[in-house]
């Protein structure tokens, strides 16, 4: 379920409330289960009837809970699971009033239903009501009342069975359920939907033929397989998830995600220019010409880093120190910068951009260092400690940045930023340093260009 809080809930009421309506789906059934002998006697249930009348709610619940997953997300958890509440009292009251097996069987086929609104909702609103930091202790306690309930409710419903009748037992569950739907009323909050899907009917139609056939052919095969009865169930369930699989796959709105595709109206492509260049992420149908055009003229440029860190202070007390090297070392080691006076630790930052700042990518860490410390000897001495750290950076060979920052090529005009930045069919936008015309290179010109992009988005 795609679902986002908007400020999550946090407390023992919250979790308490989803636990209770958990619990409610286990506790449910179990009370008919255990009792079924004694309502089979009150009521005549013919043998053959009383393992349907027994599973009819856990079946319906196998059935319907993507149905309802998917109506969650299209409608809202909250408002789901208290319809889910309500039913559930409501459905309980009408089977304690059963006059014949006919009608507490409609009664526990409906219970099904409403029992499989609590059964995914529950959790699915634990998981956003609940910062990610306090779940664990969250989830151990709903695990914990869960687990408390369904070991004291089966004899609490032995004991009302005996003590004043079988009828009484449906109102057990639906104790809980109100318990339940006062706190949830009262203490959940309804998360934003991430994005209103709607609702995929065909796959949950299919979904829910599929696992009743499958229950239904698996019943019938306790009698063996060999029997149309068994089989053709069986062989319809399969060829019903073929088509379900088929259909998910082909569904713009799925109601289960079987690829890892992800629809949306908008994209903005805030990938970095060299990124683009790569190929690594293509773009069906392709990109307009002008844009291929823009991506391929303009230059995605280097610039690394390589902190050096020393037992001590040699260097003078600067911010920033310039070398120019010999002919042969051309643009090598050139720029030093100090960062001892804004952290207080003797830390000497070395760059290289372009050519050599590429090269040294390939080279290990040991080389590196000691080509900057060539460079540092002929600054200040032969005697000068060795580093006891250092951090590099390698921004070409980052799969993700494949550079540092954009810059005019020979070859490349202003206008092909505009190119660049372009959306393709008001639906995908481009941001990113490198789509600023005045800005490029900088933090900011990629702040600017993600609020322009925003704009186009909000049309
Ligand atoms: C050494 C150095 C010094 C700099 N100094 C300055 C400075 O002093 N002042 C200044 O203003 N700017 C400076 N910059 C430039 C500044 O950092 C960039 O211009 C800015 O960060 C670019 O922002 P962006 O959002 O366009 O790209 P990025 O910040 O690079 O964001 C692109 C995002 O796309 C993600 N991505 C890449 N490929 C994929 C993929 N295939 N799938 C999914 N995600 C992907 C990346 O992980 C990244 O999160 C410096 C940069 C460097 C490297």
């Amino acid at each position: 379920m795609a679902v986002q809080s908007r400020s999550p809930a946090t407390g023992l009421p919250v979790v308490l409330g989803l636990a209770l309506a958990f619990t409610v789906t286990v506790v449910d059934p179990l009370m008919l289960s255990l009792n079924l002998p004694q309502i089979s006697r009150a009521l005549q249930v013919p043998p053959h009837v009383l393992g349907v009348l027994g599973g009819a709610a856990t079946l319906v619940v196998a059935a319907a809970v993507l149905a309802v997953g998917s109506l969650g997300d299209a409608f809202g958890l909250k408002r789901l699971l208290m319809a889910g509440l309500v039913g559930n009292v409501v459905v309980n009251v009408l089977a304690a009033l059963s006059p014949s097996y006919g009608f507490l069987l409609a009664m526990r086929l409906l219970d099904g239903l409403v029992l499989a609104a609590l059964v995914g909702v529950s959790l699915a609103l634990l998981k956003v009501s609940v910062p990610e930091d306090r779940r664990p202790q969250a989830i151990g306690f709903f695990m914990a009342t869960e687990m408390l309930l369904c070991g004291v409710m089966p004899a609490v419903g032995g004991w009302v069975a005996e003590a004043v009748g079988w009828r009484w037992l449906f109102l057990v569950a639906p104790l809980m359920s109100l318990s339940a739907l006062g706190l949830t009323a009262r203490y959940v909050r309804e998360p934003d939907a991430e994005q209103r899907r709607r609702l995929d009917l065909v796959g949950v139609c299919l979904v829910g033929l599929a696992l009743l056939a499958l229950v239904h052919g698996m019943a019938e095969a306790q009698n063996g397989f060999s029997r149309p009865q068994a089989w053709l169930p069986l062989v319809l369930s399969a060829a019903t998830v073929a088509l379900f699989v088929l259909h998910e796959r082909r569904s713009a709105h799925p109601a289960l995600n079987l690829t890892d595709t992800c629809h949306a109206d908008h994209v903005v492509v805030t990938l970095p220019l060299g990124v683009l260049q790569s190929g690594a992420v293509t773009f069906g149908p392709g990109l307009p010409a002008a844009k291929r055009t823009a991506i391929d003229k303009l230059g995605m440029g280097v610039l690394n880093k390589c902190y050096l860190r020393f037992p001590k202070v040699f260097w003078p007390d600067t911010d920033w120190m310039t070398y120019v090297p010999g002919v042969d070392k051309y643009g090598q080691w050139e720029q030093w910068i100090n960062i001892t006076r804004p952290t207080g630790h003797p830390v000497l930052l070395g760059f290289n951009a372009a050519d050599f700042g590429r090269t040294i990518e390939g080279w290990s860490d040991t080389r590196i260092i000691d080509s900057a410390m060539g460079t540092l000897r002929t600054l200040f001495g032969r005697d000068i400690p060795a580093p006891v750290g250092h951090q590099i950076t390698r921004w070409a060979s980052d799969p993700y940045a494949r550079g540092s920052y954009s810059y005019n090529k020979i070859g490349s005009t202003p206008v092909m930023r505009d190119h660049l930045a372009a959306g393709v069919d008001e639906r995908v936008h481009f941001a990113g340093e490198a789509t600023h015309r005045d800005s490029y290179q900088t933090v900011h010109g990629a702040y600017l260009s993600g609020i322009r992009a925003a704009k186009e988005v909000a049309g």
